[in-house]
């Protein structure tokens, strides 16, 4: 076999030291490893370099638009391709041609398709044809000076998980008729509730203290209707082109470079607002199996199949990529790098992480710290344990590879239903509820370093996210047989506030859904991806219901910020002792003892979920004895601020957390 033996344009990322695995398919003898893929722009002309062994004739075809509909419709030309000794098909389109669309018509023995190329940087309407485009004149004003988000470990980040169209659609978010549900609603300031003081969207983000927010795919999906430009709502976990922006959140869906500058504009107002973005990329299928665009470029090539031809489903969405065929895994390499790069990106979730192979998640590993530095790109995913038709033997990227997968990290299922109940379950409840699955919530706190995970930092902890029921629906459902969704309960915030305790004083990174923090509802809808936007909305009101709530976790926010012993995987909370305490059961209860600088330092942590009181002398704790403890987390407040001091008893309220530092400590920390 001949393999990799044209692979001269980029050997950075594909040379000997750093082999791409083995060939599994036979195509992959073919691969090649350019970084030209797609058409690429210069003034003078416009290179067309396409993939697809199998074909025995393509072409180009062009248009003025990315629709036959539109006004000033129509076809310009076909441009032979011819093919290459690297094995691909290139075409040189003299001129400047930018804002042209196109398509590719591959003839192969059997059938003759025509496709949007997989590799396409802008489009059309909908994604039916790509576009050419000249990237430089899609960045808005002041992008050269647009800086990624970088913490210093994955551990310092804190993330909020929110829909484009989530975040501004509810008239309550004070956004603009025209920008709501939007790119560009992110782009507005002093953004107000109704008559409100208290601000919304990006502002409202900026004083909660999050460093990130995730957004939902925002990549191009196939279920909404971009030329329709109604309220059709959906979460977009159906990708259609993966290196293109969504138009249903552009002004402007047809001309294919606005999707871009918005997408762009909204990026930079979140690095603006000192906030990092982590991209929801979903490469594990896609909107359609057969006739996908994958699958009209390189028919049988691009997905994994069952021995007798049927497609593997493993995603529950018709069809698995094939992470471990070469040029599938160098797509998601160059998909994400060039994310990354082009729009700033700061990190990536992988849907469905447990359903690639963990050899194509290592390289992009390597990828992104060869250019961005390492780590600095943040990298993690639903790590399920999921079948799927891949070879035997091959090391999946699921919790059980994270220890083999450094720098990438997964969702922390065991601590997200140990929390409030499993999510298979309505009615299951947990640790705030009713103090069950103490142990787990252990194992969380510990950032799963005795479990599956080998640091702290590939660990994500959450008590809730776009997928099952809303924290607050799922504490209704729980423990008021779901009535009253959009009601205010004391006890269920308090719940609440215990909750966001046990995500944001773990080790690990802190993840919770957008609007968990004023008690969000989806009325009980577990599963609202094509729901209306009208359920799946943030309803900004809630910012005055809720507004202890919020303070709460801005408090803990702030807290975690200042005390790296607690957040794991960092300098000093690597040389700190975290201790189980077992005297105030049935609280989970632990200390932390630390060096920050010169000063040692002593923390308390306990999380009471019964509906009593604790009382617990310290001395029995293993604590030093003859200190001075200030509170600075209790039932009703979080944050920085003294609380109160107490020297030998603590009280920890019904369903609450407390948290004492040590009066040394506490001054050398907080007042510097
Ligand atoms: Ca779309």
């Amino acid at each position: 076999m001949v393999i990799f033996m044209n692979n001269a344009t980029n050997a950075k990322l594909w040379d000997a030291e750093t082999p791409l695995g083995k060939p599994v398919h036979k195509l992959d003898e073919f691969a090649y490893f350019g970084n030209d893929l797609g058409a690429v722009y210069a003034e003078d002309k416009t290179v067309f370099t396409f993939w697809s062994p199998e074909a025995l004739n393509v072409t180009v075809r062009l248009f003025t638009k990315g629709s036959d509909k539109e006004e000033g419709a129509k076809f310009i030309a076909d441009l032979p391709m011819s093919k290459t000794f690297e094995n691909v098909w290139r075409a040189e389109y003299a001129g400047d041609h930018k804002n042209e669309y196109y398509t590719y018509v591959i003839d192969f023995k059997d059938k003759r398709v025509e496709t949007v190329d997989i590799y396409a940087k802008a489009a059309g309407v909908n994604g039916e044809r790509g576009m050419i485009v000249d990237l430089k004149s899609t960045d808005p004003e002041g992008w050269n000076d647009d800086k990624h988000i970088f913490v210093e470990t994955p551990t310092d980040a804190i993330v909020w998980e929110v829909h484009v169209k989530d975040f501004s659609h509810s008239p309550s978010s004070g956004i603009t008729a025209e920008h709501r549900g939007k790119y560009l609603a992110f782009t507005e300031h002093s953004t107000l509730y109704g008559e409100g003081i208290v601000p919304t969207c990006v502002d409202y983000l900026k004083n909660l203290g999050v460093t990130h927010v995730q957004i939902t795919p925002f990549y191009d999906f196939g279920s909404v209707n971009e030329a329709a430009q109604d309220d059709s709502y959906n979460w977009g976990y159906d990708p259609k082109n993966y290196n293109v922006p969504e138009g249903s959140y552009s002004t402007n869906p047809f001309d294919g470079n606005v999707r871009i500058t918005e997408c762009k504009q909204m990026i930079q107002a979140l690095h603006d607002a000192g906030i990092g973005v982590i991209m929801d990329v979903v490469y594990n299928h896609t909107y359609q199996a057969q006739g996908s665009f994958f699958d009209r470029c390189v028919p049988g090539y691009y997905y994994r199949y069952h021995k007798d031809g049927s497609w593997s489903n493993g995603s529950g969405c018709s069809n698995d990529t094939a992470s471990e065929h070469l040029m599938y895994r160098k797509f998601m390499i160059d998909s994400v790098l060039y994310w990354a790069k082009e729009y700033h990106i700061d990190g990536f979730r992988f849907d469905l992480m447990g359903l690639h192979d963990a050899q194509t998640m290592r390289l992009i590993r390597k990828a992104c710290d060869e250019e961005f530095g390492k780590d600095n790109i943040i990298l993690y995913g639903e790590g399920w344990h999921m079948g799927t038709a891949c070879a035997n033997g091959t090391e999946m990227a699921n919790q059980g590879a994270i220890r083999s997968m450094p720098g990438v990290g997964a969702f922390n299922d065991n601590i997200r239903d140990a929390i409030k109940g499993s999510v298979f379950g309505a009615y299951d409840k947990g640790f705030v509820q009713c103090g069950a699955c103490a142990e787990r919530i252990k194992s969380g706190i510990a950032g799963e370093t005795g479990s599956w995970a080998g640091k702290a930092s590939q660990c994500v902890n959450y008590a809730s996210c776009h997928d099952n029921y809303a924290l607050y629906d799922k504490l209704i459902l729980s423990e008021r047989g779901g009535t009253g969704y959009a009601e205010r309960f004391d006890s269920l915030v308090s719940m609440t506030k215990l909750s966001a305790a046990i995500v944001l004083l773990s080790q690990g990174i802190p993840f919770f859904l957008a609007g968990e923090e004023l008690c969000r509802t989806k009325f009980g809808d577990e599963n609202s991806y094509c729901s209306s936007a009208e359920v799946n909305q943030i309803d900004w009101e809630n910012t005055g219901h809720y507004a202890d709530l919020i303070l709460y976790y801005q408090g803990l926010i702030r807290l975690r910020k200042k005390l790296s012993a607690l957040r794991g995987a960092n300098k000093i909370s690597d040389n700190a002792k975290l201790n189980f305490v077992n005297s105030a059961m049935p609280c989970v209860s632990y200390t932390v003892d630390f060096k920050d600088n010169d000063t040692e330092g002593h923390v308390f942590v306990a999380l009471n979920p019964c509906d009593y009181d604790v009382r617990l002398n310290l001395a029995d704790t293993g604590l030093p004895k003859d200190t001075k403890w200030i509170a600075v987390v209790n039932k009703h407040s979080a944050g920085t601020a003294p609380l109160m001091a107490i020297s030998e008893l603590a009280l920890i309220e019904s369903k609450s957390a407390l948290v004492l530092i040590d009066e040394k400590a506490y001054k050398a920390i907080f007042k510097r």
